[in-house]
Formats: C-alpha cells, structure tokens, sequence
C-alpha cells in the first residue's frame, strides 16, 4: 500500500513522530495481539480518520448547528446514524460521543440527578469503571450499588440483582461490562429494571461486533439505550456511539450536546460510518463467527494445559484465566508473554485477594488475531505458547526463541491496515 504524499509530508516535517508511528506499526505486525479490546482497523477506516474532516466544526445535529458550512457534514453525519439505525435495528443513533466512557456519562446526564441511585457490575468482577464504580465520576456523584458474579458458577447471578434492585431502587441500571466471558441475558435485565421503574442501559462496548455479526443476542429490543465503543469488536475508529428507543433521542441527544461535549468528531464520525458499512458486509459475519470459534479453541487449549477460566471457558471473544495455580501473577505473567510478543492484560478475578494493580489473573482476547485471518490451528500454538511462558516466566532464552516464532507466523498472516515492509 503506498502512503501518499500525506505521509510523505509527515515523514519530512516531523520524522520523529513518523519513526514512533512507524515503530507501532511494526510492533502491531510483529506480535500477537490478544487484548480483547483492541483490533486492527482496515485502509478505509485509516483513510476517513486522517482526512480533512478533521478541520471543522459542528456543534449541535444535523440541520440545527452553530456553525456555518455544514453543506458536508450533515449528510454525513445523517448515513452514519442511518447505518448505525440498520446495522442494529434500532429507533435512534448518536455517533457524537467522544469515547465509550463520556457515552456512558451522557446516559447518566439524560436520566439522572445528582445522588441517584446506579446499579452496575462491579469492576472486579467483569464490569467498567464508568458503571458506578467508587474511583469513577460515576461512583462519586451518584450512589452506586453493584452486583458481582457467583462464586462457584464466575457467572450473574440474575436472582441477586433483581435481590439488589428491588431493596435499593435504583433509577439506572448497567448490564454489560469488560471482563464477562458470557453471553449476558439482556431480557433478564430488562425484566428486573421494569420490576423496579428504572431505565435499562446496556453497555455492548465489548461485544457490538458480536452482536452486528450475530453471534451474540442483541440488547437493542430490551434496553432503553445501547452503548458502544466502535473500536473494539466493531473494527471502527476510536469512538462512541449509542442507540435508542424514540422516545428517549431527544434528552439523551441533549445529554451529549449541549450537556457534555462541544463539536463533533468529524473525521471520526466518517470512519465510525466507514466501519458500520462494513460490517453490514457478509464477511463480517464469517468474521464474527471465526472470533468466537477461536476463542473457544483457545480457552479448550488452555483448559486441556490445565489453565482455570472464570465460568470454565467462553461464549465470546475474551477469555479471563486464573492463574493461582500455575504459581505466577497476572502481572509477571503478562509481562513476560509481552517481551515474547504476545500482548494481553493482567486481571483480577472475581473475588481476587490480591490487588488491582498486581492481581491473580490474565483477560485475553481474540478479535485482532482473527482479524489477521488466524484460525484454529494458531490458536493451538498460541496456547503452547502462553503455557509455556507462564510456565517459565523468566527463561530469557525462552522468551527470545518464542519471540522469533512469532514474528515467524505474523508474516503469514498480513494484518489490515499495516503498510509497514521493513
Ligand atoms: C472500553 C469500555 C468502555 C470505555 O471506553 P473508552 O473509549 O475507553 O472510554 C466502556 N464500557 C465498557 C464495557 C468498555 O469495555
């Protein structure tokens, strides 16, 4: 893929920040990427995030803006929210928000006063920090209470919260999260948040690739609003979006501006439309089916070594392992599989005794190695490998002779979007 004469000016006005970017590259190419939440985005998205879009200002939706020429913008901004309304079957989209977590805010703005009362996952447990956990503005301003999953299943326990939210009545209620190898039961939730008056929001930032590709249930016809991150499963740019019922687009569209944020993205937004149009494609299913095929095979592989999965494997595309009794933490763990080239995160487990910041466990994932075109059979080695190096953390000489294997299978398997050739 040739660059252009964009990069070409980048390359001789700012070498250094060219180089960093050119390193990235590499190191993208290089390794065997498995946090669950990132990808690689195609040329396409790439292109639409680079533009001159980047240049203008549209505070306000389309038709009733602030700024003068918006003869582009507004078209554009209307086939991203059309596409958003088809890929998901829903009533109402807004592409404006700047990342999942000021998403996740707006809904509080639109239904909720200060000191109200939230409900979300707690974040040991599998949720996020914007679903009312303590450190988070979300757990500041508002009265958090969360649920967790059971102790001897790793999974909701569906009875608790509809326990919780009938004693605390809260008026928001989150269900989704960053660390929930299962399908979760949107119906369930949308059923206590009606047993109790509260609005239901679920949060797919995870999983909306899964549920585009139809291999995860859709909250759309439950929920009250469905957030997303579009750069995780979804394959777009880095960004937000949410759907809605009808009957709630204009508070939350007020939540999002004037409430929280000024101008819109705009070269974000061409690329989230970018991203949607593609997976609305039939490759995208095979895609999203191939992500959860390779996970199970992954998580079979490491049961078979005698690793421990919360809930004993996957339905999706993530997977979170305990690593007690392999003798190791997440963090020597995941430190030593990132100097042999392979990325994932260290993670609490549910109900882990040991910190946040050094705790029992590891979350990978595998919607960037699929993306490469990876199947089962690499998921097999990449398990050898990962039980290797846990194994034996600090064999450097291990390291070093997995690292060349790796790069090894990476230059099979050509990543979207990556350019780089030496
Ligand atoms: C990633 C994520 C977010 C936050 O997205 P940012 O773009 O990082 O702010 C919110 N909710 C869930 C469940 C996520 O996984």
């Amino acid at each position: 893929m040739n660059r252009g004469d964009a990069w070409e000016a980048l390359r001789a006005h700012d070498p250094e920040i060219a180089d960093l970017i050119l390193a990235e590259e590499r190191r993208e190419r290089d390794s065997i990427r498995l946090i669950p939440s990132e990808n690689y985005v195609s040329y396409a998205v790439l292109a639409a995030t680079g533009s001159v879009l980047t240049n203008k200002y549209s505070e306000g939706y389309a038709g009733k803006r602030y700024y003068e020429g918006q003869q582009v913008i507004d078209p554009l901004e209307t086939l991203a929210i059309e596409r958003a309304k088809s890929l998901f079957g829903a009533e109402h989209a807004n592409v404006q928000p700047y990342s999942g977590s000021p998403a996740n805010l707006a809904v509080y703005l639109a239904f909720l006063k200060p000191g109200d009362t939230v409900m979300g996952m707690s974040l040991p447990h599998g949720g996020h920090l914007s679903h009312g956990w303590n450190v988070s503005i979300t757990g500041k301003f508002f009265r958090s209470v969360q649920y967790a999953v059971r102790a001897d299943t790793g999974r909701i326990d569906y009875d608790q919260v509809r326990d919780i939210a009938k004693r605390e009545r809260p008026k928001l209620i989150w269900a989704g999260g960053t660390a929930v190898p299962r399908i979760i039961d949107f119906e369930a939730f949308a059923e206590v948040a009606r047993e109790v008056d509260a609005i239901f929001a679920a949060d797919a930032a995870h999983i909306a690739g899964l549920i585009a590709g139809g291999v995860h249930p859709s909250p759309v016809p439950y929920a009250d609003v469905v957030t997303t991150t579009t750069h995780k499963t979804l394959r777009g740019p880095r960004g937000a979006m949410f759907v809605s019922k009808e009957e709630h687009a204009s508070v939350l569209d007020r939540a999002v501006f004037p409430g929280l944020q000024g101008g819109p993205h705009n070269h974000t937004t061409a690329a989230i439309a970018v991203a949607l149009k593609e997976a609305a494609q039939p490759e995208f299913k095979e895609y999203a089916r191939a992500v959860v095929a390779n996970a199970k095979a992954l998580a079979d592989d490491l049961v078979g070594r005698d690793f421990e999965l919360v809930s004993g494997g996957t339905d999706n595309h993530l997977l979170l392992v305990d690593l007690t009794n392999k003798n190791v933490t997440g963090k020597i763990a995941a430190k030593a599989l990132d100097r042999a080239g392979i990325e994932l995160n260290y993670n609490t487990v549910p109900f882990d005794p040991r910190k946040p910041f050094d705790p029992s466990g590891i979350r990978l994932g595998t919607p960037s190695v699929t993306s490469r075109g990876m199947g089962i059979s690499e998921m097999v080695r990449i398990g050898e490998w990962i039980d290797q190096i846990v194994t034996s953390p600090n064999d450097e000489e291990l390291g070093a002779r997995i690292k060349h294997e790796i790069a090894e299978l990476c230059r099979a398997f050509p990543a979207p979007g990556i350019s780089v050739t030496d």
